[in-house]
């Protein structure tokens, strides 16, 4: 008899993101005249930048000939883009990170889902309580049962330290999705010494890092003194640089980053990585990584803030027009989500913000227990989408 992975039982029958979309296409079909403002789903609006589209102009007419032509690339990426990597995003933030840790990939999702898979079936994982649901549903669907929530609350700034917890691995995501809290050097920190104690290891998503606009809010765990023996960074050209359809973002594993066997013996997470996704993965194109290495240069870098600057304004209308009306909000400063206490149902409040005023946002209680109570909002619009939305609130 075939039988199914039960472990897909375990976890909610669609995915969030596929819930909601589900209940607005019922909401416009119902109401066909209805414009529906989507601050839901956490997708870029704005156009690539001007120097990205250049460098993949020039990229498409190299494939137009033999000369220049590219098929497999490299297996970690092209060198190109993992040394402006290493440069921009690591050596000139004071973090040591060579262009050989850096494994290029078509975006974060993959790379956080597939990572569990150099882990053995009985580790114990802490996520945050809310969270980005695909670090909990990768475990479970690997048939893991040991997942720890960190409560992430107001009492805690939506930031829970290490003190307590007896994880195996640790996903930390800042700036926070969906709260979008974001952590201090101390609490990162904390986090990293924590680790390094108990042999145990930090996942960390910055994915919105090129949000972060407060000094001194570290942009990446590798900031932190130590946190080469115990931790793995995902980052995403999706937000910083609108390539939510391009597809392209990396995985830092640091050569001295370990899991250890049963009887005990240190293994390198870095070689094991690279065999996952030397059998699994193709690489991402030679195009899309000649646009993401344009991000790095001088015009590229201004682009992109000018674009991330535009959306952390949107955020900012919103978490002071929310607050105008007397809610309590969260995150929005260095992050484009702002976290609003709508004091009762998220997804009753959701339906309702839906058919009152035609306002798609993302209900707390989706990304996990303690988001009950909150409903998120996405700063990925246009002004005057952005403008109108809040009108009607
Ligand atoms: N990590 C977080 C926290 C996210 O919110 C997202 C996308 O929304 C991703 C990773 C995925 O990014 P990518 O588009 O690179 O797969």
């Amino acid at each position: 008899m075939l039988h199914v992975n039960e472990n897909y039982a375990r976890i909610k029958p669609t995915y969030l993101f596929a819930e909601i979309a589900h209940r607005v296409a019922a909401h416009q079909k119902a109401n066909p005249d209805a414009k529906i403002i989507r601050l839901g789903i956490g997708d870029v609006t704005e156009p690539l930048a001007p120097s990205v589209i250049a460098a993949m102009h020039r990229a498409v007419d190299e494939e137009a000939g033999r000369e220049n032509f590219h098929g497999y690339g490299p297996e970690q990426g092209y060198a190109f883009l993992r040394e402006k990597i290493a440069a921009v995003d690591y050596a000139a933030r004071g973090a040591d990170i060579k262009a050989d840790e850096i494994f290029v990939s078509d975006g974060a999702k993959c790379d956080c889902g597939n990572i569990q898979e150099l882990f053995g079936p009985d580790v114990a994982v802490a996520v945050g309580d809310p969270v980005y649901p695909v670090y909990v549903d990768t475990n479970v669907m690997a048939g893991r049962g040991d997942i720890r929530l960190l409560p992430c609350n107001a009492a805690n700034g939506f930031v829970p330290g290490p003190d307590g917890c007896t994880a195996d691995i640790v996903y930390l995501c800042y700036p926070n999705n969906p709260t979008g809290a974001v952590a201090t050097k101390e609490q990162l920190q904390a986090w990293v010494d924590w680790a390094n104690e108990r042999k145990a290891l930090i996942l960390f998503d910055s994915a919105y890092e090129a949000f972060i606009r407060t000094p001194g809010i570290p942009h990446s765990i590798f900031e932190c003194t130590g946190a080469r023996t115990c931790a793995i960074e995902f980052r995403s050209f999706s937000k910083t640089a609108g390539f939510t359809g391009v597809r392209c973002g990396y995985t830092v594993v640091p050569e001295e980053v370990a899991a250890y066997a049963a009887d005990g013996s240190r293994v390198s997470l870095k070689p094991m990585w690279m065999r996952r996704q030397t059998t699994k993965f193709n690489g991402a194109s030679y195009i899309t990584q000649r646009g993401a290495e344009a991000v790095y240069s001088p015009e590229g870098q201004s682009e992109t803030k000018a674009t991330v600057d535009f959306y952390l304004e949107n955020a900012r209308l919103v978490r002071e027009a929310l607050a105008a009306r007397g809610y309590t909000v969260a995150g929005g400063v260095d992050s484009p989500y702002v976290w609003v206490d709508v004091k009762g149902d998220s997804w009753a409040f959701f339906d309702k913000l839906l058919k009152e005023s035609n306002i798609v946002t993302t209900p707390g209680a989706g990304f996990g227990k303690a988001g009950e109570g909150y409903i998120r909002i996405s700063a990925f619009n246009s002004r005057e989408n952005v403008l109108e939305a809040i009108d009607r609130l």
